[in-house]
């Protein structure tokens, strides 16, 4: 390419500078706001350009290297692709990205993915925007060691750097304040050491997690996500907090400072610093401190694991269904024979129906240990009645009445019969006032 095809102004990549940031100065350079150049680049396209940051495709790029004369190689570390492998596996374009939520106003929603620090801007002889204010569990500015702002103070409009109509200075694109005139907030607590840890793990692409050994960067911050999702709502995440706390009082923050939603990226910067510095603590020690945690607030592999095992890091999945599984029910065979021999001791049969009675829910093994009720007789296990001929309405009438006299539709049936054909009353399995009785064994039913 000549250099007359160059245009005028061609400023240079700044240290960090995000593309979008980049390009609103190029626009600038040129006389024109970033809207205009866009329609240049890409003739047709969207009047509001969507987050260049992650959508600027590989045509833009060649095209922009072209026009100013940078490297396509720098232009690209610019964007999203800096952290392809790393931070996520690879990018659709579609899905949503754990650690970059979208920027700006995206179908008319609005998105808090491009935090600034005010600070920084004020002391940039052009203000810009750094890549890493991108990053969610980027929370506080090492440098200045303030809060990143994601919102604007005055009018809560999400930053957008391509919606810029001011040259040399960034404003808020709702309410045209400057924004190196708003000051950012102390954070709940020192967020700094887990984000220089995260950069550090981007920067390897792996951690050895233990008796897991390596495991892509990508991976581990996939379940660094999945545990911020866990302490940021959900009804665990108030006492997995609390748990936390009391693990390590350098996590204990106001709970006010700590609201819960269901989202981690929604989060404000200061509750999201504090969630993700728990998040990455539970990480430590991968699988112990997490386990832990979970036994002792109660949650187990159906609380965890709600997708198809393939779907999660191996590490969480296996972490989970080895250690967190909900008690196996197969497993209970001692119990079931203890609670056989207390109702035997107390001349009750350990019929299956009493078992479940007994121990408060349907255990598969208890087939095996259950005896069968009477066999023989019309209470039999399994002994179904059928009543062909019997109408829908009559059954369900029958169990109606059953219930107001406080029987079972079996029994109850049994002794309007009796009484019907003149029979003698006989003693069921098991008398129903008797205190020690768990619950009636009435296996007989109308078949539905
Ligand atoms: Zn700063
Ligand atoms: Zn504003």
């Amino acid at each position: 390419m000549r250099d007359d095809d160059r245009w005028p102004g061609h400023p240079r990549l700044l240290p960090d500078e995000s593309i979008s940031s980049w390009f609103t100065r190029t626009a600038a350079a040129n006389g024109l706001r970033p809207g205009e150049l866009y329609r240049i680049v890409q003739p047709g396209g969207d009047r509001n350009p969507r987050d260049f940051d992650r959508h600027a495709d590989y045509c833009l790029l060649d095209l922009l290297a072209n026009k100013t004369g940078l490297p396509v190689e720098d232009l690209k570390l610019a964007t999203f692709r800096r952290w392809s492998g790393r931070l996520f596996e690879h990018d659709d374009g579609l899905n949503k990205l754990a650690w970059l939520p979208p920027a700006g106003r995206e179908g008319g929603r609005r998105c808090f993915g491009q935090q600034i620090c005010p600070w920084c801007l004020r002391a940039d002889a052009q203000p810009y925007l750094r890549l890493n204010w991108r990053l969610s569990f980027f929370t506080a500015c090492p440098i200045h060691g303030r809060l990143l702002l994601d919102r604007c103070p005055t009018c809560a409009e999400p930053f957008s750097i391509l919606r810029q109509d001011g040259w040399g200075t960034i404003c808020c694109p709702g309410c045209g304040a400057d924004l190196r005139d708003f000051t950012g907030d102390e954070p709940a607590l020192d967020t700094a050491p887990v984000q220089r840890d995260l950069l550090d793990l981007i920067r390897d692409g792996w951690r050895s997690l233990g008796e897991y050994g390596p495991v892509y960067s990508f991976a581990v911050l996939e379940m660094l996500a999945l545990l911020l999702r866990l302490l940021a709502g959900g009804k665990h995440a108030h006492a997995l907090r609390l748990w936390l706390a009391e693990q390590d009082s350098s996590l204990a923050v106001r709970r006010e400072s700590l609201p819960r939603v269901r989202d981690g990226a929604l989060l404000t910067p200061r509750a999201r610093g504090v969630l993700v510095t728990m998040a990455h603590w539970l990480l430590a020690e991968w699988p112990h401190r997490f386990v832990e945690a979970a036994k002792t607030v109660g949650m187990t592999s159906t609380d965890l694991r709600k997708r198809p095992v393939g779907e999660y890091p191996f590490a969480y999945a296996h972490a989970v269904d080895w250690r967190l599984k909900e008690s196996h029910k197969g497993d209970a065979t001692e119990e079931i024979a203890a609670a056989a021999q207390l109702l035997q001791g107390h001349g009750q049969s350990a019929s299956r129906r009493n078992l479940v009675a007994l121990c408060g829910t349907k255990l598969g093994s208890m087939g095996r240990v259950a005896e069968p009720v009477a066999s023989g007789r019309l209470w039999g296990k399994g002994r179904y009645w059928k009543l062909d001929g019997v109408s829908p309405e009559v059954k369900a009438a029958a169990r109606r009445a059953a219930h107001r006299a406080g029987e079972d539709v079996g029994p109850w049936l049994d002794t309007l019969l009796r009484r019907m054909l003149g029979l003698g009353a006989t003693k069921t399995p098991f008398d129903r006032h008797d205190p020690d009785t768990i619950t009636p064994d009435a296996n007989v039913g109308c078949e539905e």
